[in-house]
């Protein structure tokens, strides 16, 4: 949730975690966050609806490794179960901040 410095939802300012409620400003860097984004079209269940979520550093891989771990749940018993917990870079399309 983005959260200008009184507290009012805005664009600029500060950004607050969805998830724990904490900013996710980093010392001297600034705001530093992940975002959970969803725009559903034509035929799914929340068609026409935009949600974005704002996601500390902590939560952010906390989610990630949910994910893994219900992923691994439905595969645990194929050999793609041991690669998902091992994966590190799960999710991950970039090492140099370029999307
Ligand atoms: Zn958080």
């Amino acid at each position: 949730m983005k959260l200008t410095p009184s507290g009012q939802p805005e664009e600029a300012g500060d950004v607050v975690c969805d998830m724990c409620g904490v900013s996710t400003r980093v010392g001297e860097a600034g705001v530093q966050f992940g975002k959970l984004h969803a725009a559903w079209g034509e035929g799914a269940g929340h068609s026409g609806e935009v949600y974005e979520l704002h996601l500390c550093e902590g939560c952010f891989f906390s989610v990630v490794s949910d994910i893994k771990r219900t992923r691994w749940a439905s595969v645990m018993l194929e050999d793609e179960g041991d690669e998902i917990l091992k994966n590190d870079a799960f999710g991950r399309v970039s090492t140099d901040g370029a999307e």
